[in-house]
């Protein structure tokens, strides 16, 4: 499953930037774009952390909605979908937000 190995990921970045402590909290942005499905991960959480240091801190999840710029007309629009046409008919819209994937912030005990 594409989560569990994106969790697997986020938790091994938290244990490599936090070498010591206990980790009390994690913020992930996930922007809209991302493919990455907020309660899929949520879910592979627990799964992930046990036995590792992030075993039993809060997950918070901030969603980032997506935006895009059409490169015909600049028009900015926001975008809810990989394929979107412009209202000017233009297909190809520039992503500027929404494919994030990132840490934010790790609270540490
Ligand atoms: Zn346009």
């Amino acid at each position: 499953m594409h989560e569990l190995s994106i969790c697997q990921g986020i938790v091994d970045s938290v244990c490599e930037a936090v070498p010591e402590g206990k980790v009390l909290g994690v913020t992930v942005e996930i922007g809209r774009l991302s493919g990455v499905v907020p309660d899929a991960v949520r879910f592979c959480f627990d799964a992930c952390t046990r036995g590792t240091r992030v075993e039993g801190a809060r997950l918070d999840i901030v969603d980032v909605p997506g935006r895009g710029r059409c490169g015909s007309c600049e028009r900015a629009l926001d975008v809810d979908a990989l394929v979107m046409r412009c209202p000017c008919g233009n297909p190809f819209l520039e992503i500027l937000r929404g494919r994030e994937l990132r840490i934010r912030s790790v609270e540490v005990n």
